[in-house]
């Protein structure tokens, strides 16, 4: 009704202004939601007044006029998540929160469980671990393998098991478990005292000392009728000779010399059983060999060889000893 009124009594002077004839040029400012379109310079208004600018009710704040201040209805109130133990109680709408978060409730830590909260088990630290005073062995350890053992937690009473480390291997001295030959190297070992394993080896070879001496060693008497009736049964064997040189060819056979020795003596000459024997002439010593020379040959038998149709029994040779000469 006061509005009425209001809009009556502008209404009036609106219209005594345009009786009066101003020529006023208006300046209207926009029309609230208190007043309407009002011209600046002449104070005459145009409609009516606008519409409120509401703002949204928030938590704290009730559904409100921008402009005038008006309100309508209740704050809507925060919308809280109760407190934890790490966080305080807060509005999940506009984040405030209140009063301090919880804080855990731990209970102590214990043999297999680390200290943990009973409300949101979290769990923090590590767990104690059994305490056995005495462990009792049930499977020894060996060399290689772990044992086992058994004690009392005198905690938590359980019966837990543990492992026994490997001992690990006890090395005895180097050892020869291949035999080093004239032919081939051999290989020293390491074996553990306990369990015989090897536990560490090397290959070694003979110096030329050993070989020679290993060459001899496996060189034996063989009958010379033996040889010369089956050759072939001989071929390959390694055999030692000794026989006084008669006849020499140098550099007869792939850089070799050969020699014709007789390996039996009669009444002290050597005049039977004759022999072809082949030596490297690398390895000929400083010294040469001359007829007459008696000589101890080691090598290997090698069938007959027929030289100017005298067929006798052949001998390549790797080491010799010159004993006398006539
Ligand atoms: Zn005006
Ligand atoms: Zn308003
Ligand atoms: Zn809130
Ligand atoms: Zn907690
Ligand atoms: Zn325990
Ligand atoms: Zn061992």
């Amino acid at each position: 009704m006061v509005k009425k009124l209001v809009q009556l009594i502008l209404g009036v002077s609106v219209l005594m202004g345009v009786l009066a004839g101003c020529g006023c040029k208006h300046e209207f400012e926009a029309a609230t939601c208190q007043k309407p379109a009002t011209c600046k310079l002449c104070g005459e208004t145009e409609g009516g007044i606008a519409d409120h600018q509401w703002e949204n009710a928030d938590c704290i704040k009730p559904k409100s006029c921008s402009v005038c201040g008006e309100t309508e209805g209740d704050p809507i109130g925060h919308k809280w998540t109760p407190a934890t133990c790490t966080e305080p109680k807060t509005c999940s709408v506009c984040g405030q929160i209140e009063g301090e978060a919880l804080g855990h409730q731990w209970e102590v830590a214990t043999c297999t469980e680390p200290k943990i909260c009973s409300v949101c088990k979290d769990k923090e630290g590590e767990p104690l671990g059994h305490k056995i005073d005495e462990i009792v062995t049930s499977v020894e350890p060996t060399c290689t393998k772990q044992g086992t053992g058994e004690g009392k937690c005198t905690v938590c009473g359980e019966t837990v098991k543990s492992e026994i480390p490997a001992l690990g291997h006890e090395p005895g001295e180097w050892e020869v478990v291949k035999e080093a030959t004239f032919y081939e190297g051999g290989k020293k070992a390491k074996l553990c005292i306990v369990c015989g394993e090897e536990v560490e080896n090397e290959d070694y070879e003979l110096y030329d000392e050993e070989k020679m001496k290993w060459y001899k060693g496996a060189c034996e008497s063989i009958s010379y009728k033996s040889i010369a009736r089956t050759p072939d049964d001989y071929k390959g064997k390694n055999a030692v000779i000794k026989g006084e040189v008669s006849y020499i060819v140098e550099e007869n056979k792939d850089g070799k010399s050969m020699y014709m020795i007789y390996t039996r003596s009669t009444y002290g000459c050597y005049i039977e059983d004759p022999f072809y024997i082949f030596i490297d002439d690398s390895q000929i010593e400083k010294s040469r060999i001359l007829e007459g020379d008696i000589i101890i040959c080691y090598g290997e038998l090698d069938g007959l060889y027929d030289f100017y149709s005298s067929k006798f029994p052949q001998m390549n040779v790797k080491y010799y000893e010159i004993k006398e000469s006539n």
